[in-house]
């Protein structure tokens, strides 16, 4: 298949939105699309949408903006806007302020920026030691764009391969000079929206630099839900699978970041063919996704799509909160009702595929999972968990919060005792630091 992209300029030439979906309905999807991105492909109308009943379907949810994103006042105005034909600038402005009310910079991202001989790699964040995250600029946009999803695709374009390889060398020297770093995990955008080519211009050089301490590299990615084409038919496909031998073949544990939402995305022949593909490289294929409401807060979607992965040789990893920005009063879920979904899903399913933790929250002392809902002397509470932390000894140990059963973020509980959870004065005291240190 030939790669086709449709956005709020062209999505009315698809045939099915032309057949299956009213001129009104049309037209709230071009009023959300001033404020969300919009971007879906050919796979994802063909083989991933049921048409049958569109408004209904997960994966149309997933890609398709959807009325509900937007607060009643803030749709009226874009809808009004776009009805007198008023200026792009004009809704540009709109859509700008709109935006700005969603918190588009969530959960202290503006930390953790690393820095090595006083040079600042922006591209990269290392918050928890182990792992450092790069974000390659060319890597900044994907296949189709998830309605859900808040990282803005900025970079889409760049092509510079001397800017990749001066970029890259900045991240070698800060790898090697932290010795506890044993995870490099390139993520996005969707990393494998680059081609081959490109892709080849940050990872051999890592390969090369032989970091003895370096031992995984990851690759987060949602191609395999979007365009599994990158694995199976796309020129630089069997290049791609090269790549990914090298880097086992250099020793290292090479993990496949999945990102699926419902597993509808896990019935194609494509994906099927893609996966195994991946496989044969001596990759391993871990999966995760965030709960959302709308797409997949049910017990049966999450308990279906975990064994649909093991079935086809993936780990399911993490499940992930809705993270605090964007259309947060769409697609989030309460953080009690995300735990309950997440254990009916759990205890329905074998020990095998098990291996996935959640509910988890990204937020800012770092991954803080919801063990579950307890009694301590009569009271209900929240007993909660790190995952990951800025400090990694806070990992492991349950701490309680008061039962808060609408409660969506970290941010909106409290601790079942004393005025402030465990970790709170270290945190404020981490984050002082790396404020003067970035200024
Ligand atoms: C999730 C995450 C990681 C990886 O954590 P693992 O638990 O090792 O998968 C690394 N860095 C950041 C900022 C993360 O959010
Ligand atoms: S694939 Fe990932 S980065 Fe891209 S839009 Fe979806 S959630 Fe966001």
């Amino acid at each position: 298949m030939k790669y086709r992209s449709y956005t709020v300029h062209n999505f009315r030439e698809i045939p099915q939105v032309k057949q299956k979906l009213t001129p009104e309905q049309q037209f709230d999807i071009e009023v959300v699309a001033q404020v969300f991105p919009f971007k879906t492909n050919n796979y994802v109308v063909e083989k991933l949408i049921n048409w049958e009943n569109p408004l209904e379907d997960p994966i149309f949810r997933l890609t398709f903006p959807q009325k509900g994103m937007l607060l009643e006042e803030d749709y009226n105005e874009i809808a009004r806007l776009l009805k007198e034909n008023a200026p792009k600038e004009t809704i540009r402005e709109k859509a700008n302020q709109i935006r700005m009310k969603l918190n588009p910079h969530p959960a202290g991202q503006k930390y953790n920026i690393p820095e090595i001989n006083g040079v600042k790699l922006h591209g990269a964040q290392h918050k928890y030691r182990e792992t450092i995250l790069f974000f390659p600029k060319q890597g900044q946009t994907c296949h189709a764009y998830c309605t859900f999803c808040f990282r803005w695709p900025q970079f889409v374009g760049i092509d510079e391969l001397k800017f990749a390889m001066k970029e890259v060398q900045v991240l070698i020297d800060y790898i090697k000079a932290h010795p506890e770093i044993t995870d490099l995990l390139f993520t996005g955008g969707d990393p494998l929206i680059m081609k081959t080519k490109i892709l080849r211009q940050y990872i051999e050089p890592i390969l090369e630099a032989k970091i003895p301490h370096l031992k995984t590299i990851r690759i987060g990615s949602k191609a395999l839900a979007f365009w599994p084409y990158r694995f199976t038919e796309d020129d630089d496909a069997e290049d791609l699978l090269k790549l990914f031998r090298e880097i086992r073949e250099a020793g290292y544990h090479l993990a496949y970041m999945a990102h699926f939402n419902h597993y509808q995305e896990l019935g194609t022949e494509e994906v099927e063919q893609a996966v195994e593909k991946i496989l044969e490289t001596g990759a391993v294929i871990r999966t995760q996704s965030p709960i959302l409401r709308h797409i997949n807060d049910s017990a049966e979607v999450w308990s279906t799509m975990w064994k649909k992965q093991v079935q086809m040789n993936m780990i399911p990893y993490y499940m992930f909160m809705a993270r605090d920005t964007g259309a947060q009063h769409y697609f989030g879920v309460p953080l009690v009702r995300a735990w309950e979904i997440f254990r009916k899903a759990y205890y329905s399913v074998s020990g095998i595929a098990r291996t996935v933790k959640g509910p988890s929250m990204s937020a800012t002392p770092g991954k803080v999972r919801i063990l579950g809902v307890s009694e301590i002397n009569g009271d209900k509470v929240m007993v909660l968990d790190f995952l990951q932390g800025r400090n990694p000894e806070w990992v492991g140990k349950p701490f309680f919060a008061k039962y808060d059963e609408n409660a969506m973020w970290l941010d909106e509980l409290e601790p079942y005792q004393g005025d402030k959870f465990f970790y709170e004065d270290e945190l404020k005291e981490m984050l002082k630091t790396e404020e003067k240190v970035s200024l």
